[in-house]
């Protein structure tokens, strides 16, 4: 006992603890709400109850939180609720193809949302959810975003789960005895700037906007327990609390109004408020309050913060640096059309590269028209051969039934009816399908019209006779008929294989999408007016 003292004791000398947070003065000129986003409960991998988060965010005084326990889109989320005064808003993180995908303000899904990134992006935005990508650079590999490309809300510039895995082991152990004396001051040592992270944001922000959150992906658990693990069992310690890591970062929305006490109608204020991006991020460990102003009227930017002096404020226009000014303010004439952000360092920051105080989400000073996504290719096509004669027939696995009809050959809708096999998800499979010889060779895409039974998702796949190779691009339907295009450069390998080359394709297969479709589910789709075109 003397010895752990005394150990203690020197530790304690050695290691100097990390300094409390500058107390600043508050200003409240705008209504502004702090909350914490990306937080797990015991529902999924999480180590306390919804009354146990919301009491810890009421103690570090956040005002709202948001929850975004491991499930699917199924789940249909809790109404927003205040606990403990604190609102509560009930979020989902899906696992995609891709890495993870946060879903907020999601409507309960007709199917899990997996599968693809890019579909998972859509089907969140068809279902009325802003979606944030999770530790889109965490150390392991498994966790990491992968795909870029795809046309997601947000994304998160900061992750402290990302954060404190980078760390060196030796950090680590120190943080772990300083944690009890300074919880979040120690968390908060751990931070870097995420140099990558931004540089990638930057760049998504010089084509189309795209905000950022800061995820606590709070678990309140440390142990030994995978990731990725269904049983989430395992040793644990509660460490770092839920209290300390909504006192080492949170987020602060700009309102029109503060909040009151109807939770659903503050919820719809928040998440629009995130959806705007009208949201930054402070490391209340370094100093607290934070406040930050950051407004352009025309031309003419103006930065306030509400610490005084002893940092900097640094404007940045398309990821570039524009223009440093020590604290408080900061006014410049905008340059030109860009994208323009804050971040604003104090000189007590940690981190290396420093992490900053606070990082704000842009100002868009662009023309009209900009970040709209790229219209697909409009022009008419010069070539248009009719498929809808077929040859059709069906595909599928022992266990599940398929019919094909259609009425008024060749022109007419052919519809599928399935059932797949019940039981476990196995080897069940059922498509319609068409042969169409050389018919794709130098075309640049299909084109039909598609309705079904249920909100579904349908693969478009092509096949190549000799290797049994497929390419694919799933494709959404309900029961509204919809014209959908297919271009052969967005489709992609079954598996792993080459990219696709139409001229060697002899089999065109709409296949029930199994990722989306419990085993069991009956339905049918119909495909109208299908053509390849150029
Ligand atoms: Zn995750
Ligand atoms: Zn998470």
């Amino acid at each position: 006992m003397a010895a752990a003292v005394l150990a203690a004791a020197f530790l304690f000398a050695a290691l100097p603890l990390p300094s409390p947070p500058l107390a600043l003065p508050a200003d409240s000129s705008r209504p502004t709400a702090r909350g914490s986003f990306h937080i797990h409960t015991s529902r999924s991998d999480g180590s306390g109850s919804t009354d146990d988060v919301a009491g810890a965010a009421a103690r570090a005084g956040l005002n709202f939180i948001i929850l975004t326990d491991h499930g699917d889109g199924m789940r249909k989320p809790d109404a927003p609720q205040y606990r403990a005064g604190v609102l509560v808003i009930d979020a989902v993180e899906l696992s995609t193809d891709a890495g993870h995908y946060i879903a907020i303000g999601l409507a309960q899904a007709p199917y899990p949302l997996r599968g693809e990134a890019r579909d998972v992006v859509a089907d969140v935005r068809r279902l009325g959810g802003f979606g944030v990508v999770a530790h889109p650079d965490s150390s392991k590999p498994s966790l990491r975003w992968r795909d870029w490309d795809a046309d997601f809300d947000a994304m998160e510039w900061l992750n402290a789960d990302t954060e404190w895995r980078d760390e060196r082991r030796g950090l680590l152990v120190r943080a772990l005895l300083r944690y009890p004396f300074r919880p979040a001051e120690t968390l908060a040592s751990l931070l870097d700037r995420p140099d990558a992270t931004l540089t990638r944001w930057d760049a998504l922000t010089e084509r189309r906007p795209v905000v950022v959150l800061a995820g606590a992906d709070a678990h309140a658990r440390a142990g030994w327990m995978d990731d990725d693990a269904n049983g989430y069992r395992g040793w644990f310690v509660k460490i770092p609390s839920y209290e300390a890591s909504f006192r080492t970062f949170a987020m602060r929305v700009t309102l029109d109004r503060p909040l009151g006490t109807d939770a659903a109608a503050d919820a719809r204020l928040v998440i629009d408020a995130l959806r705007r991006g009208a949201v930054y991020t402070a490391v209340d460990a370094i100093a607290s309050p934070a406040t930050l102003e950051f407004t352009a009227v025309s031309r003419t930017l103006t930065v306030r913060t509400n610490a005084s002096s002893g940092g900097t404020i640094v404007l940045r226009k398309d990821g570039r640096i524009l223009a440093q000014q020590p604290l408080p303010a900061l006014t410049i004439e905008a340059p030109g059309e860009g994208t323009y952000r804050v971040e604003v360092y104090l000189d007590a920051a940690p981190g290396n590269p420093p992490i900053p105080w606070i990082v704000s989400n842009p100002v868009y000073l662009r023309s009209d028209g900009w970040g709209s996504p790229s219209p697909v290719d409009l022009r008419p096509p010069t070539i248009t051969r009719s498929m809808q004669g077929g040859p059709w027939h069906t595909e599928k696995d022992d266990g599940s039934t398929a019919q094909v009809r259609q009425d008024n050959y060749p022109t007419g809708p052919v519809e599928l009816t399935f059932r797949l096999a019940g039981g476990d998800r196995t080897v069940q499979y059922t498509a319609l399908g068409i042969g169409v010889g050389k018919a794709l060779t130098e075309r640049r895409h299909l084109a039909f019209a598609a309705r079904a039974s249920r909100p579904m998702r349908i693969s478009v796949q092509a096949r190549q006779p000799q290797s049994g190779d497929r390419w694919q691009r799933s494709i959404y339907l309900d029961s509204e008929s919809r014209d959908i295009i297919v271009p052969f450069d967005e489709m992609t390998p079954v598996g792993s294989g080459p990219p696709f080359n139409p001229a060697l394709a002899d089999t065109l297969l709409f296949v029930v999408d199994t990722t989306n479709t419990a085993p069991g589910t009956e339905g049918s789709f119909t495909i109208e007016n299908l053509r390849v075109e150029r």
